[in-house]
Parts: C-alpha cells; sequence; structure tokens
C-alpha cells in the first residue's frame, strides 16, 4: 500500500507529494511542525497539539490556515488513509510560498501545510521501555526560543546524530551552568534518591511537552511530588531514576548517562508506572 500525505488541500500518493522550491519551509526553515501519537486509529492529545501549534503559529506570526476542526478531520482522514493503528500523524505549516527574500512575503500569501501519517513498531518501542535508553549529554547551543515548535531543528539533527554514534538513543542538551534543558527530541526526567519527580520548569529554554503535560497530571493522581526545576547532569547521574517523554515514545526509562548507569541501570519503578498509566490520562479523539 503506497502512503499517502496530504498537500494543501489534495491527498496524495508520496512520490506525488511535493511543495515548491521556493516554499519557505523548505529556503528558511520558516515552519512550525506537531507529532501526535496514534493509538488504536485515533489521535492522542489533539486538543492539547492544536493548542500549541496555535500558539507557535501566533509567535511567528504565521496565519492559521485552517480551523482546529477541519485540521483535525485532515489529520484523521491522513491517519485513515494511511491505515495507522499504532504510530504518529506529522503536521506541518510554513509560511508558504514566495520568491525568496528574508523579510515576510507580502500579506495574503497562503501558508502550506503537510500531513503525513505512518505506523510505528510497536514491539520495538515496548522492548526500549523494558530494557531502557542510553543517553549521552551536548552542549545547548540552540536559540533562546525553542518554546516555539519550530522545524529548524539542526542542533537537535547533529545532537540525535551524536547520540547515534555514540551508541545511545538520545541526547540531552545541557545549557552553560551545567543543567540539562532537553532531549533532542524529548523532555528530560529524574527522580531524585528522596523519590522526588524533577523535570525543567517550561519557559523559553524547552519545548512544553505535550506528553510532559500528561505526565504531570499521571503523577499527581499517582502521588508523586513534583519539583519543575532545572538539574545537572551529575544530579541525573546519581538519581535513582531518569526517563524521556515525547509523543512518539511516552514514557522511556533512561538507564545511562554519558556511560554512568543511572540508578541501579535498570528501568525505574516511578518510570514504568507513569508509562503503564499514561493513557488514562491522555484525551482519544
Ligand atoms: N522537546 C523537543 C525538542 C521535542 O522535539 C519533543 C518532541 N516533539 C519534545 C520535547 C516532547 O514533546 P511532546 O511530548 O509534545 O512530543
Amino acid at each position: 500500500m503506497s502512503r499517502i500525505a496530504y498537500v494543501n488541500g489534495r491527498y496524495l500518493p508520496l512520490r506525488d507529494a511535493t511543495v515548491n522550491i521556493e516554499d519557505r519551509g523548505y529556503q528558511f526553515s520558516d515552519g512550525v511542525y506537531e507529532v501526535c501519537e496514534v493509538r488504536g486509529g485515533q489521535l492522542v492529545d489533539e486538543r492539547r497539539h492544536i493548542e500549541r501549534l496555535t500558539r507557535s503559529l501566533a509567535e511567528l506570526h504565521i496565519a492559521m490556515p485552517l480551523t482546529p476542526l477541519a485540521l483535525g478531520v485532515v489529520l484523521r482522514e491522513t491517519v485513515r488513509r494511511n491505515r495507522v493503528r499504532w504510530g504518529i500523524v506529522y503536521l506541518q505549516i510554513s509560511r508558504g510560498v514566495s520568491r525568496r527574500d528574508h523579510a515576510f512575503p507580502p500579506p495574503g500569501t497562503a501558508p502550506s501545510v503537510v500531513v503525513t501519517a505512518r505506523n510505528l513498531d510497536f514491539a520495538k518501542a515496548e522492548q526500549l521501555a523494558s530494557e531502557g535508553v542510553a543517553v549521552i549529554t551536548v552542549p545547548d547551543n540552540r536559540w533562546e526560543r525553542v518554546d516555539i515548535k519550530s522545524v529548524s531543528l539542526l542542533p537537535n539533527v547533529l545532537a540525535k546524530q551524536a547520540a547515534r554514534e555514540a551508541g545511545a538513543r538520545e541526547a540531552w542538551f545541557v545549557d552553560n551552568q551545567g543543567r540539562v534543558t532537553e532531549g533532542s527530541s524529548s523532555n528530560a526526567w529524574i527522580i531524585t534518591r528522596d523519590g522526588k519527580l524533577v523535570t525543567r520548569q517550561a519557559d523559553h529554554a524547552i519545548l512544553r511537552g505535550i506528553t510532559r503535560t500528561v505526565v504531570v497530571d499521571v503523577a499527581t493522581a499517582q502521588g508523586l511530588e513534583l519539583e519543575e526545576r532545572a538539574f545537572t547532569v551529575e544530579e541525573a547521574q546519581g538519581a535513582r531514576e531518569a526517563f524521556l517523554t515525547s509523543a512518539s515514545q511516552i514514557v522511556i526509562p533512561v538507564v545511562q548517562i554519558d556511560g554512568r548507569p543511572v540508578g541501579n541501570g535498570a528501568p525505574g519503578l516511578v518510570a514504568t508506572a507513569l508509562r503503564r498509566d499514561f493513557h488514562r490520562y491522555a484525551e482519544l479523539t
């Protein structure tokens, strides 16, 4: 079955799904995106993803090209046409097509909208969750507005590749004071020795993950004490547990940081329980 993409109002086989070479997403990475988990063919936390998308677009002064309702229809239709049961749907909106010039294009230039969807390997994800993953740390060399979910991901791409080359699954960015900001495509968490859940406060230095928001709800319901603050690499290495969160991976235990084991070097109980309960608190639509 060939995959289908939505491009500016049309559903097309992937090989025919193209954008103009003067698309500002292509030339300036002038656009934003969202990745939403698909579970049993349903969207996970669609409302929150569309809210964050609306905010990212507003921060960059790109007009929202579709109503949230219409966007939801497109996301669902793309999922359906690709027969995705368990996977992800990807949405990208750029500032549109215009003769190359750094300044914004003329008013009325239509943003470009692309949606793709694909199945993920469920068994592999479960295996990662049960074994845990290794992360490396890299200096956070990104701009100061990473709270905007922009498609400008060059530092993230380089960080992820560095992780892969080091035999690790993820790279955690570290600010110039030695404190972890977040992963290249995930949020970072630890459980302290006295059992507190810690993740960095959601200011402009991290992306406010949708999974992060829901995990806070799950943790609260489980009676965990939450501290939203920065933590250093050393604190994470000495923590009882560590884990990462993202829409495509939910909760994945981190068992090694820069070659040092976290806790007893095995996935922790808290991370495992948060993963187990996650979908009871997420919205499925
Ligand atoms: N931080 C970054 C840099 C990311 O790319 C992602 C994944 N999109 C996240 C955090 C996690 O966000 P979410 O839970 O919404 O997937």
